[in-house]
């Protein structure tokens, strides 16, 4: 049973959502929580729920509002996907940590 896929409106950002793009699927993410809802949820009814349940006090806000607050949102993804250096040396830097033998080479390269 094949799905049908929902596709992210820009109309749903007045219910405060953006959206993630997994493979090909697009998931809603809300602009406050970051939570990451499911494909199937992709849809105004649900956004428009999360939105009045979560947070009732920003029903009345302005399209504009989540739209800045989407905006933030994916400045902070591209921070953390676009320094792509800082990243890596991160993993470098990890990986280094986890091997031990490597450290003792270094060890031994330093005695010798
Ligand atoms: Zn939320």
């Amino acid at each position: 049973m094949a799905a049908k896929k929902r596709k992210f409106s820009e109309d749903y950002v007045k219910f405060g959502f953006t959206f993630i793009e997994k493979g090909e699927l697009q998931l809603p993410q809300c602009v406050i929580s970051m939570n990451v809802l499911s494909n199937d949820s992709m849809r105004p009814n649900r956004l428009g729920r999360h939105l009045k349940q979560q947070y009732p006090s920003l029903v009345l806000k302005t399209k504009e509002f989540f739209s800045s607050k989407a905006e933030s949102l994916k400045r902070l993804r591209l921070d953390k996907s676009g320094s792509y250096p800082t990243a890596s040396f991160e993993i470098a830097f990890m990986v280094a940590k986890q091997k031990k033998p490597h450290t003792i080479d270094q060890e031994l390269i330093m005695k010798n």
